[in-house]
């Protein structure tokens, strides 16, 4: 079956969306409203392009030397790639099939495991981002709880996925002691994670917030320092060997 995608945009250098050079396909759609988002263009789930998967390989082809030279692949973000994961599995099983290309799936991880059953047995490597540990805190960064995102993180523990995790640092937000030794401890209780990133909040993306004509909830607040990212990574360290004592 042949499927057409939403896409937001594409990248064809990326290199911060996991290992080595990869092509990066930011699709449309996503159900959170982080407040920190960059890409608030990017919700509308009618918004963006309907291209087909021929289209999108027929965009990876040139470049997939380098792609495979450097260690690296295919990134698919958002948006939130999960909401037409039957599109982006085709993708990344002709991805496999023609190039032996890497996979790697950007997600908020807001997806019922199930739905996404196919578009994960394609994946060799899933960026989940917990934007919050604390309930009331995520609901207030996002405007949805986190219980689902945090099923999912278990459920790739389980099924024994290859994961990346990610925290977006945002000053006075989701920085809090409490809250990133809480997230040590979260992941410390996973199988399978090979990374932690902590992903300094910019802003950047302010400017596409005042061109839709949205409030940005996250005015004044300033960007990390290094120090505070250093700081962030410790706490995270600290919370995953509690974690692991504990097991
Ligand atoms: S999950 Fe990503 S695309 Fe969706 S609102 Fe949050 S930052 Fe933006």
């Amino acid at each position: 079956m042949h499927h057409a995608g939403r896409i937001h945009s594409l990248e064809t250098f990326g290199t911060v969306d996991g290992p080595g050079i990869r092509f990066v396909l930011f699709m449309q759609g996503c159900a959170l409203q982080c407040a920190y988002c960059h890409n608030p263009d990017s919700w509308d789930t009618k918004g963006g392009q309907l291209r087909s998967v021929d289209e999108i390989l027929a965009e990876i082809e040139p470049y997939v030397p380098f792609y495979k030279r450097s260690g690296g692949g295919i990134t698919v973000t958002g948006g939130e790639p999960t909401l037409q994961a039957p599109f982006v599995a085709e993708l990344f099983e002709k991805c496999k099939e023609r190039w032996g290309l890497h996979t790697a799936l950007d997600s908020s991880g807001f997806c019922d495991p199930y739905h996404a059953k196919r578009l994960l047995d394609a994946t060799d490597l899933v960026l989940l981002d917990l934007k919050m540990i604390d309930r009331a805190g995520h609901e207030h960064l996002t405007l949805q709880p986190n219980d689902r995102i945090l099923a999912f993180a278990r459920h790739l523990s389980d099924a024994g996925a290859k994961m990346w995790i990610r925290r977006v640092l945002v000053p006075g937000w989701t920085d809090g002691l409490s809250e990133l030794l809480a997230l040590g401890e979260f992941i410390g209780e996973l199988n399978g994670v090979e990374k932690v990133e902590v992903l300094p909040y910019h802003r950047m993306g302010v400017y596409k917030w005042e061109q839709l004509g949205r409030a940005y909830r996250l005015e004044g607040v300033s960007e990390p320092s290094p120090d505070e990212v250093e700081r962030a990574y410790r706490l995270i360290e600290q919370g995953k060997r509690a974690a692991k004592a504990a097991r």
